[in-house]
């Protein structure tokens, strides 16, 4: 079974639900119109369908494999790489300038969906060179600019994010590689990296590396650590490839999915160090860094999306295909599997938390966009605010999600989902490390109470709210039956998000131990909440293009907002009391650990 881009459903979420349609009606993509939109969505669509899925397989069973300091990858990625990046899907959203087509951050993000519903080992290589590449525009020196951006831009170079050492993961601020100034104004690097996501091979001629590092003065923790870009070949002054740098894989990991991304030990400073060059100021790094990871948090959420959408796709054909039992009302001989209520069941969960989980990575997105290009100052504070407070939850409820969907993907399929040859396992296995790399999903969850919730003094959260009433209110307004319950049960889930958000508001000074207790149960909260809403938005959408011209098919997309708002947003009023009075249960429950 394999992939196909479900590029009307993309278009329709990013336009309905994640505000992109008045995005681009007001001009804040100035005179982009919406048949480039459809253009690049339906050629992303078929690259993504034709060239890269069927490497998934192949990927997964050959891998990439490492020989003598070198990285060989999968038969035909190299190739596809190749024809990927000079196709130009690289530089969709990067700057003009720099020789990217400066188009919306929200496209590249429906654009990164489909590449890592293709094949995630594929998808995950280009979107840490993009977020490099954010971080060099905005912080990097004229000089680098013009040496590295056109030619990471394009893809003919890629780009490695270099924070991980043995004693430093979630804790940054622990890592020892050293810079040391050299007098030429460039540094010495030496030290070691893990699980360096495609540290070494041979898709591109040259790597470009962003590591993290200390100077020998640096202050400890976080506030000594400066960012440098080390290439793996140095260039020579007219830019073409120079001497290989002092940097290099040492191994690659064995992992439980993704088995075609290298995974390297990386060494620096066998010889005496690495050339590397600063950017931005020193001690300044963590700055450039999450310029760097608010990018890719939110890429990463997207390979939760698009791992959740392939493992539906998958099961829902062989659902179709596979007979067994009599359904009820089933006249003779045996059903196919999806007539039975509780592999309905299962399918609903599937789509419903794949499309919540799409409309959330796309609403950052946007507000991304908003951030960068509103030409009112307020408006891009405000979105900016916005899209600080939907990044973990867009990272870490689209993973979560992604894992849950593709283990729900092995269940349709019974026992052949546990059988390699399916493909449904590969999901599953694939599917788990996106809740770990860029920060784990409970380190996301702590940075949404403790550092988002407090934004604009509880203003940017409250604002928050405020929307997701509006679309519970024109829910109950529709006043159309198809909605069921739906406006009460999303009534409730924002009434639970709010009693919760009010509450860690008040705890997080006082007493932030019980407030860090509830933090992943509220992210979920969040999401359940801001899920549910953003399916309904995209239903009254769908309504209202039917009563204008009756071209969409709405019945499916409220059935749908109804499903979600019955069977998860229900769930918003537990985690609410798990939030508020978890934490009294946590630290007496948390002796018997010592047993
Ligand atoms: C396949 C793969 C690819 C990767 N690619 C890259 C890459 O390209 N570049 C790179 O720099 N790194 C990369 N990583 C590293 C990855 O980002 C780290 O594994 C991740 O940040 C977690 O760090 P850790 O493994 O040290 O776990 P730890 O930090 O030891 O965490 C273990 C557990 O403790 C929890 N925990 C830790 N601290 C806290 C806290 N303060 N409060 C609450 N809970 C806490 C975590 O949530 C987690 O559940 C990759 C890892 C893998 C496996």
């Amino acid at each position: 079974m394999t992939y196909r881009a479900p590029v009307a459903d993309i278009a329709f979420a990013l336009k309905n639900a994640a505000g992109f349609g008045p995005a681009l009606a007001e001009g804040l993509y100035g005179d982009l119109g919406e048949d480039v939109v459809e253009a690049v969505l339906e050629e992303a669509g078929r690259f993504a369908t034709d060239i890269l899925a069927p490497l998934n397989t192949v990927g997964d069973r050959q891998g990439a494999i490492f020989k003598d300091g070198a990285v060989t990858t999968a038969p035909g990625w190299k190739e596809a790489y190749h024809a990927w990046s000079a196709a130009g899907w690289n530089g969709l959203a990067a700057p003009a300038q720099w020789g990217g087509q400066d188009l919306p951050h929200a496209l590249n993000a429906a654009c990164i969906e489909m590449w890592n519903s293709a094949a995630m080992a594929f998808g995950l290589g280009p979107l840490l060179t993009m977020a490099g590449v954010d971080a060099l525009v905005e912080h990097g020196s004229d000089e680098l600019k013009r040496a590295y951006l056109p030619k990471l831009i394009s893809g003919e170079w890629m780009g490695t994010m270099q924070l991980t050492e043995p004693q430093a993961g979630s804790d940054v601020g622990a890592l020892r590689t050293m810079a040391v100034r050299a007098a030429d104004g460039s540094y010495r690097i030496t030290g070691q990296k893990i699980f360096i996501t495609y540290g070494e091979h041979d898709l591109t001629d040259n790597i470009i590396h962003f590591v993290l590092a200390r100077l020998p003065d640096a202050p400890p923790g976080t506030r000594g650590i400066s960012l440098f870009l080390v290439p793996k070949f140095l260039l020579k002054a007219d830019g073409s490839l120079g001497a290989r740098n002092d940097a290099r894989a040492q191994s690659i990991e064995h992992k439980l999915g993704i088995h075609a991304s290298p995974t390297c030990t990386m060494v620096y400073g066998d010889a005496g160090g690495a050339t590397g060059f600063l950017i931005g100021e020193e001690n300044r790094g963590m700055a450039c860094m999450f310029t760097m990871m608010n990018q890719a948090r939110l890429s990463v959420g997207l390979q939760g999306v698009a791992i959740a959408e392939r493992a539906t796709q998958q099961a829902l054909d062989y659902a179709r295909e596979r007979k067994q039992g009599r359904a009820a009302g089933a006249q003779d001989g045996s059903s196919p599997i999806i007539a039975h209520p509780d592999v309905k069941r299962m399918l609903l969960t599937m789509r419903a938390l794949t499309r919540a989980a799409r409309a959330i990575c796309y609403a950052t997105a946007v507000e991304l966009d908003r951030a960068q290009r509103s030409p009112d100052e307020a408006a891009r504070k405000a979105a900016h605010e916005r899209a600080s407070l939907l990044t973990p939850v867009a990272k870490a409820f689209s993973t979560d999600i992604g894992t849950e969907v593709a283990s729900l993907g092995v269940q349709v399929h019974g026992g052949m989902g546990y059988i390699e040859e399916t493909g449904a396992a590969q999901h599953y296995r694939d599917a788990r490390i996106a809740q770990i790399y860029e920060g784990t999903n409970g380190i996301q969850a702590i940075d949404l109470i403790a550092r988002k919730l407090p934004l604009a003094g509880g203003g940017a959260v409250r604002d928050y709210l405020g929307e997701l009433r509006r679309t519970v209110a024109a829910v109950k307004g529709a006043n159309d039956p198809a909605f069921g319950a739906a406006g009460e049960h999303l009534g409730a889930a924002v009434d639970s998000l709010e009693r919760a958000t009010t509450w860690l508001l008040g705890q997080l000074d006082k007493a932030p131990e019980a407030a860090l207790a509830g933090a992943t149960s509220y992210l979920r909260l969040f999401a359940s909440a801001a899920g549910g809403c953003m399916l309904a938005d995209e239903a009254l959408a769908a309504l209202r293009v039917a009563g204008d011209n009756g071209a969409a098919a709405p019945a499916r997309r409220v059935a749908l907002a109804r499903f979600f708002a019955g069977n998860v947003a229900t769930a918003a009023p537990g985690l609410a009391t798990t939030v508020v009075e978890g934490a009294e249960s946590l630290e007496p429950a948390a002796a018997t650990l010592a047993d």
